[in-house]
């Protein structure tokens, strides 16, 4: 039997995968692409609602972003609104909530005021929120409150978003009319890729296949395979989880708290739960953990080959230790975590968003929270925020994904597009591309 010959194979079925998946399948004349995933369902890790904040981050209230990058999230959110308003029913993927960000204390509330001057002319309709006004909208957030208060918010436009159902849609696009050029492959694991002249054999639990181009988007296990083909050593993964907390519905709407700026990890926040009824849903935490995979510990052995100690890693570590509100921030989350004192702990950062809140309020959300692979930079020695991508222009490219890596999908897997095109020499329908995707 001769072996099926693929342009392109996809290794993870995430909304990383996924997006690219739908992008080659609607956009070129490729012949033949295959999308591998090992779970039996698109998106259950990471990019499952489960264990994401499910924000369509626009950049507005994220404190942790500057003007630059926050404009770069807000195209990237605008591509995900303008795909579901063309290909989906929006109201089932994409939520309408009011958003903002609370400074609490004349400092936050004085750096938000600065902030408003330098965001608002971006985004025209951020507001800067009095206590009154936040009161009308989030009344949980002003009661049994002392201290000064301001925020910058967003009353009704989307913010939450159910990315798994996102990427379910971007593989129905991508198969339904076209189920000769597109093979999905679930319950399949990539085992390794080896390079053969100018071909790759992806080797699965299930058989081999051939193809002309590989992208990895498999989360935190990207950098593995990556560095076993000889690229990537420049780069360690630190795993970075978050937990949840959840209370009654206590809010109506996103309420995000200032960042930290000594710190890499976001502020945590609060929100309706979209997946679980009448509950708010507190966290991220940000607990650095020795596996690829929250909850599955065999990944703990490619959690060390990945993180290959060296005097990069060692001197990023250092550095992060040495300033004294990070030290203190990663021993507090690895409190959250110790049954018995976590949720006590965790209640005077909830008690930032609503001072009401009380111990019996709170609970752990066991078996919620993915893990975000933040990449070390180690020749820089220094954390590298954000997505990171390796792109060596031999027909493969490695993508690591921490947040905000899911709404970043489309424009991020547009880069792997373009790159795919000029290798493979294909035709690109850009007009359709823009019109589809850019143009609202
Ligand atoms: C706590 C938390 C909160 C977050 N909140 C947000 C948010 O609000 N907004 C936002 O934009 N982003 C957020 N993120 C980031 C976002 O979840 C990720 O950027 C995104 O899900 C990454 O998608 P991915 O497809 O690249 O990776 P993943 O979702 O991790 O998918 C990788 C896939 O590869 C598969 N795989 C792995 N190894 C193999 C193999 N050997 N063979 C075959 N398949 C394999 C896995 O099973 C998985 O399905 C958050 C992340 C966390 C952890």
């Amino acid at each position: 039997m001769t072996q099926t010959q693929y342009d392109v194979v996809i290794v993870g079925g995430g909304i990383s995968g996924a997006a690219l998946l739908f992008l080659l399948n609607r956009y070129t004349d490729l012949k033949k692409i295959a999308l591998i995933e090992k779970l039996p369902e698109i998106a259950a890790l990471n990019s499952h609602g489960r264990n994401n904040s499910q924000t369509l981050h626009c950049g507005d209230i994220e404190t942790n972003y500057t003007l630059e990058k926050a404009l770069q999230v807000k195209a990237s959110a605008q591509m995900l609104v303008n795909y579901a308003k063309r290909f989906t029913d929006t109201d089932s993927l994409l939520h309408v909530y009011s958003k903002m960000v609370l400074g609490v204390g004349e400092q936050e509330c004085q750096s938000l005021r600065e902030r408003f001057t330098e965001f608002s002319p971006h985004y025209s309709t951020l507001q800067l929120l009095q206590a009154a006004d936040i009161a009308k909208i989030e009344p949980n957030v002003t009661k049994a409150r002392k201290e000064e208060i301001i925020a910058l918010g967003v009353v009704d436009e989307y913010s939450a978003i159910n990315y798994q159902k996102l990427a379910e849609s971007f593989v129905l696009q991508a198969t339904e009319n076209n189920k000769s050029r597109v093979d999905v492959q679930l319950n399949t694991r990539v085992e390794t890729i080896t390079k053969i002249g100018d071909h790759y054999a992806v080797k699965t639990n299930t058989g081999s296949l051939n193809t002309r181009f590989v992208v990895v988007s498999s989360g935190a296990h990207s950098l593995l395979f990556a560095q076993q083909m000889g690229y990537g050593k420049e780069y360690a993964c630190l795993p970075v989880a978050g937990s949840f907390y959840y209370t009654q519905q206590r809010l109506n709407g996103k309420v995000y708290t200032v960042q930290n700026d000594k710190l890499p990890f976001a502020a945590i926040h609060g929100d309706p739960d979209i997946l679980v009824a009448d509950k708010t849903r507190f966290g991220p935490t940000a607990l650095i953990l020795p596996v690829l995979e929250r909850g599955d510990y065999s990944t703990m052995l490619d959690f060390f080959k990945s993180f290959s100690f060296s005097l990069g890693v060692l001197k990023t570590l250092g550095g992060l230790l040495k300033v004294a509100d990070v030290r203190n921030y990663i021993f507090k989350n690895m409190l959250f975590e110790v049954p018995g004192i976590r949720r006590r702990l965790f209640l005077k950062d909830a008690q930032k968003i609503i001072p009401s809140l009380q111990l019996d309020d709170l609970s752990f959300a066991t078996g919620i929270g993915g893990i975000r692979p933040i990449m070390i930079d180690k020749n820089q020695a220094r954390l590298h925020l954000g997505e990171a991508k390796i792109d060596p222009g031999h027909g493969i490219i490695f993508n690591m994904t921490p947040s905000p890596g899911a709404t970043s999908c489309l424009h991020n897997s547009e880069r792997d597009l373009r790159s795919i095109v000029e290798q493979l020499d294909c035709h690109l329908n850009e007009d359709a591309l823009q019109a589809e995707l850019y143009n609202t």
